[in-house]
């Protein structure tokens, strides 16, 4: 049998990844753009000192065929510059079997997968089966769009063919509506993944998800209140005048400075405190009384059924529930819970009431 995804036996990031601090960082620019701009912004981003590994794109997914698409494998020779002089492991995304065996043949240590390349199962097999029998981590940036077993398939399938160097990475993701984030961090999406995958370890990229540079402290802020082990960020000596992701890209010495205004909260099972472990126990009661509450008014729900069945009335009664909403919205609006939130809760109680009556009834 298949082991679980909470049985897989994927290796610690600090055992294929040395950290230099807490967080995590792995940073170089969008794109390798000459060697002169490899080496310089490998240089100051060895001055930082905070720097675990050094990135960058060589081959570079383009939404039109004018942009600049990376210079491919020359670029590799600069990478390994960057190596011989800092001492940097290297990472590089790789989209394509032969991208792989140019990056295993030039000693890149670490690969990472597109967002692009994500979401295509078919591409994602192919990269999994070149690199069945080889030792290397792997990075999976989250597909483009917002779904969870999509980015759960692609870390089974290099799982499943012998990769277990694995680390997510969560870049944001394309949705209809658009906020002030170039993709929309979806917060719950990397949570629910951390919970069906609490091994693995998952790292935030703020810069696609901010897509300019006055959002990525507060990115890297939530990220890592929400337990986020590192982070891969765009750098580049001179962003201004970047080929690619201009807006986002930081200077090694700006990224300094943002990392120094960080608040780096504790691991929770590090810090077991007697006050924390009070307030739990009260909220263990609390959730006790919600659930016991919603079991008796799912139970006054199922009673109603047959009233309804007997006076043979629709389940839905939409006058009723619109009363239903807004005096429950108000009442817990005045009990300092936001509008939002008694929504969907609150929608999600009248779905599964129409569902247990349909039940009934029909
Ligand atoms: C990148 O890291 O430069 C990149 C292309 O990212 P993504 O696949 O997340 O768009
Ligand atoms: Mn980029």
């Amino acid at each position: 049998m298949e082991p679980t995804l909470n049985e897989y036996e994927i290796q610690p990031l600090e055992d294929w990844l040395k950290p230099k601090c807490r967080p995590l960082i792995i940073s170089g620019p969008c794109s390798a753009e000459s060697r002169e701009q490899i080496l310089a912004t490998a240089a100051q981003l060895h001055k930082t000192g905070l720097v675990s590994a050094f990135r960058s794109g060589i081959w570079k997914p383009r939404s039109r065929p004018s942009g600049f698409e990376g210079h491919g494998e020359i670029a590799l020779k600069w990478l390994a510059e960057v190596k011989e002089k800092y001492g940097f492991p290297l990472a590089v995304e790789v989209a394509t079997p032969k991208h792989v065996e140019a990056c295993l043949k030039a000693g890149i240590d670490i690969l990472w997968v597109g967002a692009r390349t994500s979401v295509n199962p078919f591409s994602i097999q192919e990269l999994a089966d070149a690199l069945r029998g080889v030792d290397v981590p792997v990075m999976v940036k989250n597909p483009l769009n917002p779904d969870l077993s999509l980015w759960m398939g692609v870390i089974e399938r290099f799982y499943m063919n012998g990769i277990n160097k694995l680390a997510a990475v969560h870049r944001g993701f394309n949705t209809y509506e658009k906020t002030r984030y170039r993709n929309e961090p979806l917060w719950d999406i990397p949570v629910k993944l951390k919970s069906n995958f609490p091994q693995l370890p998952v790292l935030c990229d703020p810069s696609h998800i901010a897509g300019k540079r006055s959002l990525l402290h507060e990115v890297i802020q939530q990220a890592l209140l929400l337990d986020a082990d590192g982070f891969m960020i765009e750098s580049h000596h001179n962003p201004l005048v970047a080929l690619t992701d201009a807006a986002q890209q930081v200077t090694p010495g700006d990224l300094e400075k943002l990392v120094k205004q960080l608040k780096i909260p504790i691991k929770s099972d590090e810090n077991p405190c007697k006050e924390m472990e009070i307030l739990r126990n009260r909220v263990d009661e609390l959730d006790k009384m919600l659930i016991n509450t919603l079991s008796q008014r799912m139970n006054v729900v199922d009673d109603m059924a047959h009233i309804k069945k007997e006076c043979e009335m629709t389940v839905l009664q939409i006058k009723r529930w619109k009363t239903i909403m807004e005096t429950r919205t108000a009442y817990g609006v005045e009990k300092g819970l936001s509008k939002e939130f008694l929504e969907s809760l609150l929608d999600l109680i009248h779905k599964e009431s129409i569902k247990i009556q349909s039940k009934i009834i029909s």
